[in-house]
């Protein structure tokens, strides 16, 4: 199925690894020229150098934190107009809620809120002059189904949630679509990292968490980022434009319900 985005540029945050990374392979692939980000310019590079030899397509790696104003102009003086935005960043740390001061909620809400807000503020009105515009914004299974020990992910990134269901109706007709993709446990880094940190609370090793989450899902196993990266690219896709503020849950079936 030919997408028909070759020749569209595209911005994809957090990117030297997982589903940002995953996302941008799957974009390159298409013809897309991507420019990608990450906080670590080495892993980046290498990911850039990955993306190049894997597709041919124009890479172009800007190092720095997207939750930081100059990190965000950084991407945009590197693409100031894209027709695709990847949102995306680091999730906040889990926890006791008790424990969470008021710096911390800002921190998660600017990292998995108001940054996607201000990409999306910064690139939007040349999308709708050009009539041509995909945002996907990558959230969590956690908001549909909240994760305990993760408040600050359930909460920010409902605020996103709700913020975009009402943007996204309003620049529908301009063919700018915005959704949302909310996986569920892919393995990556950072599914690896929750795990170190389930065993050392429960007292299992980290393979036996990635066992039990394995058991206790429906497709019996972990999603591939692979997986993750084609479903954004069809959602960024000259094809996918009657698909508009839509939650799409990438979980192997996780979330448990008759529909929704
Ligand atoms: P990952 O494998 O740890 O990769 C995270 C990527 O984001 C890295 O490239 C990292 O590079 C970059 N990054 C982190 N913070 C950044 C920042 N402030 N500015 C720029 N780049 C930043 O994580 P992942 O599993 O792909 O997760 C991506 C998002 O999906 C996260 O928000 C996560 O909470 C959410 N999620 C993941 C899963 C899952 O199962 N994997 C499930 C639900 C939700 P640097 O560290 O070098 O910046």
């Amino acid at each position: 199925m030919d997408l028909g985005l070759v020749g569209k540029r595209a911005i994809v945050c957090a990117a030297s690894k997982g589903l940002g990374r995953a996302s941008a392979m799957a974009l390159a692939r298409e013809g897309v020229a991507v420019v990608i980000n990450a906080r670590g310019a080495a892993a980046l590079e290498e990911t850039a150098a990955e993306i190049r030899a894997e597709t041919g397509a124009a890479v172009t790696a800007v190092a720095g934190n997207i939750t930081t104003e100059a990190g965000r102009a950084a991407v945009l003086a590197a693409c100031p107009e894209p027709d695709i935005l990847v949102n995306n960043a680091g999730g906040p740390p889990a926890g006791d809620f008790r424990n969470w001061s008021r710096e911390d909620w800002l921190r998660a809400l600017d990292a998995n809120m108001l940054t996607p807000i201000a990409l999306i503020r910064a690139v939007i009105d040349g999308m709708i002059a050009r009539r041509f515009g995909r945002i996907v914004n990558i959230t969590s299974g956690s908001v549909k189904s909240p994760i305990p020990s993760l408040g600050m992910s359930n909460g920010a990134r409902a605020g996103l949630t709700g913020f975009v269901a009402g943007l996204a109706r309003q620049v529908a007709r301009h063919n700018v679509c915005i959704n949302n993709l909310l996986p569920g446990p892919f393995l990556t880094d950072r599914l690896r990292s929750n795990a170190v940190e389930l065993a050392e609370a429960s007292g299992r090793t980290p393979e036996q968490v990635l066992e039990d989450r394995i058991r206790a899902n429906p497709a019996a196993r972990l999603g591939d980022p692979a997986e993750f990266g084609f479903a954004c690219a069809f959602l960024c896709s000259a094809h996918a434009g009657y698909i508009v503020g839509q939650n799409l849950l990438l979980d192997g079936g996780a979330y448990n319900s008759s529909m929704g």
